[in-house]
């Protein structure tokens, strides 16, 4: 939002705006605004103008990639829903936020809720679905209020319910709001918990495209992906691969913290850089410090240091070095910042928010932090660097979901670009950055 003034100023370039168009332009709890601003044209269209098919195969050719985190292709997820020869199945969007740092969806759920409802009837018309749930974290209720009024409106609007637009096509949509566990996330622990179970992930495959709530074929698609759909059926999919990369086209929002200049909420075409964002965005380091780090997707992301800062920021460019895009938080670390002490913050975080249903994540998780803590008291000895590179190994290789898996990314990281200092609390009895309070050693 705060580039999005600066831009307005004219101190900023633009931002290159999609699924953001809206936001900050329109009032959430009047319809009737969405609608002046082509709001549920893009409906209209596929339900008057296309088949089924035809949407599936424009959202494959726009190369829209799930923007939760891991990149899946959406329209061939969206097509093994669609093959499925069920007579129920069911779109979820899963706006369980709860990256920390991030807080992308929030925005677009509090500032276009239409834009979501709207996508999701086209998904359902694109995979033969009629019923939809929005599965909402339950610390957003701003969010969850307006999806509400937005829901009951579409309703009396008619682009709920039956016979959406005069056709055969009916769709409804259900909200459901999360308990405050970061797990429900997961889309499976998501789908679990819907059904008024404990969340906690089931082991895929199946996944739940082909066993998803209830046992039917699910698509389950994240905020910003669904805020990508209508644009792109309205423009075309040529239209949408003007931004972004080859392979990861479009844009991709961004909230950046952390020891800069200016923080908030960006969206720009994907494959622009960090240092890039850095630079024109965030408007330089705090204090002219340098940067040392930066975290991508919160506690899942990965840890990119100075030297991958002109990596081109999309799901391709980053995998090939070996990083992590995320979902789209941008922590950004200066040179006072101890990478012990980060990553020890993270792994209580993976620690307690780890479900406890499989042994390699919950006793590695609390392993690991254990170790983290001992280096940053200056307790640690060198053979524990090893103990932490085989449990992540072994979380990653042995977990039963992302949470595990992902948990020592931060660790493996650390130990790649930043392991010098690492070893100076445990051979030192030293942190360089004097964050970590080392008491004089016995
Ligand atoms: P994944 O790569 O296993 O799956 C991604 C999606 O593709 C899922 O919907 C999955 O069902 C589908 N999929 C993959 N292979 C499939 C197949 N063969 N057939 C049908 N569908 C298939 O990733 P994931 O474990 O679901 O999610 C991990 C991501 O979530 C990470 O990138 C992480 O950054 C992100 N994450 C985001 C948040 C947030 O707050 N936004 C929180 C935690 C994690
Ligand atoms: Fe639960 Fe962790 Fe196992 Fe995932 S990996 S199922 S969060 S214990």
């Amino acid at each position: 939002r705060i580039a999005w003034v600066a831009a307005r100023k004219g101190t900023l370039p633009a931002e290159q705006r999609i699924v953001l168009r809206r936001v900050g332009l329109i009032n959430p709890d009047d319809i009737e605004e969405y609608i002046l601003h082509d709001g549920y044209t893009a409906l209209g269209k596929v339900l008057t103008e296309m088949t089924p098919n035809e949407v599936i195969e424009e959202i494959k050719k726009s190369g829209l990639r799930g923007r939760g985190g891991a990149g899946f292709p959406t329209g061939a997820k969206w097509s093994f829903v669609a093959r499925e020869k069920s007579a129920k199945k069911y779109i979820i969007c899963n706006a369980d936020e709860s990256e920390p740092g991030t807080f992308k969806d929030r925005i677009i759920l509090e500032g276009d809720p239409h834009s979501i409802i709207e996508a999701m009837a086209i998904a359902g018309y694109a995979v033969g679905a009629d019923e939809g749930y929005i599965y909402v974290r339950g610390e957003y209720l701003l969010a969850q209020e307006r999806l509400r009024r937005a829901i009951e409106q579409a309703r009396e609007m008619g682009f709920l319910g039956k016979n959406i637009f005069g056709t055969d096509f009916s769709f409804d949509i259900h909200i459901h709001t999360g308990a405050g566990a970061y797990i429900c996330g997961e889309e499976t622990a998501l789908i679990e918990s819907i059904e008024g179970k404990r969340g906690q992930p089931r082991s895929r495959p199946p996944f739940p495209t082909t066993y998803g709530l209830w046992g039917k074929p699910t698509v389950v698609n994240n905020v910003e992906t669904l805020a990508n759909v209508p644009p792109i059926v309205l423009n075309g999919a040529d239209w949408y691969r003007r931004f972004g990369t080859p392979s990861s086209p479009g844009t991709k929002v961004y909230t950046i913290l952390g020891n800069v200049n200016v923080t908030g909420v960006i969206e720009v075409p994907m494959g622009i850089t960090l240092r890039e964002v850095i630079n024109i965005y965030a408007k330089g380091m705090k204090g002219g410090a340098a940067f040392k780090l930066a975290q991508t997707g919160g506690s899942s992301g990965s840890l990119i240091p100075a030297s991958l800062q002109d990596t081109p920021m999309d799901f391709d460019s980053y995998a090939k070095a070996g990083v992590a895009l995320g979902s789209g938080a941008l922590l950004i670390c200066d040179e006072n910042t101890c990478v012990v002490d980060l990553v020890k913050v993270l792994m209580n975080f993976f620690r307690k928010e780890s479900c406890g249903k499989c042994n390699p994540c919950r006793i590695g998780t609390q392993r690991a932090y254990e170790i983290m803590c001992a280096i940053a008291e200056g307790r640690g000895k060198m053979e524990d660097l090893d103990q932490l590179l085989w449990l992540s190994e072994n979380m990653y290789l042995l977990s039963n979901c992302g949470l595990g898996q992902t948990a020592g990314t931060p660790i493996k990281d650390m130990l790649k670009h930043f392991r010098a200092e690492v070893e100076a609390h445990i051979a030192l009895h030293v942190c360089p950055t004097g964050v970590c309070k080392i008491k004089a050693f016995a």
